[in-house]
């Protein structure tokens, strides 16, 4: 099964900061919008770095106290894995497996389109094994 089928059931946007961004505004909007990282824009519609919530927890070890003043661009992830819509579900599994990370901006071109967890995921493979499992119980009821 292919990206599309998570991107079309979430709703639609992706959150980004800017590299001139400090840290306490990452917190600010994790926080307020529950999730675990968020797109570094370029400024127009491409993709700059990704920060996480275990960027911050990392930065908060290193300069404690400190950390909100520190700027996006200082911590972000600049080498980005992405993957296109048209990649299939177990392969943006996989490499987030490799690359021991749970979020995958999804690319049109160089157009950001969407972000994919983990959580993501982990939802769309428990929503297919409900409905496979029903369809199975719905088979052997009319058999
Ligand atoms: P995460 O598990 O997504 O919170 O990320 C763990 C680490 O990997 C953090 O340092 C992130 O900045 C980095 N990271 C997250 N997503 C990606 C990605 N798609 N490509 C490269 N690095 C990433």
């Amino acid at each position: 099964m292919k990206v599309e089928a998570i991107l079309s059931a979430k709703r639609s946007g992706v959150v980004t900061v800017l590299p001139e961004d400090t840290i306490a505004t990452v917190a600010r909007v994790l926080a307020e919008k529950a999730i675990g990282a968020v797109v570094v824009s370029d400024g127009r519609d491409g993709v700059a770095g990704i920060i996480t919530e275990r960027d911050l927890v990392r930065a908060l070890a290193r300069f404690g106290n400190e950390t909100v003043t520190h700027g996006v661009a200082e911590l972000m992830t600049r080498d980005v894995v992405t993957a296109t819509s048209h990649d299939t579900i177990d392969d943006v599994s996989e490499r987030m497996t490799r690359g021991k990370f749970r979020h995958v901006p999804i690319m049109e071109g160089e157009r950001l389109v969407g972000m994919v967890s983990i959580g993501d995921i982990v939802k769309y493979r428990i929503e297919s094994i409900e409905a496979e499992a029903s369809a199975m119980r719905e088979y052997i009821a009319t058999a």
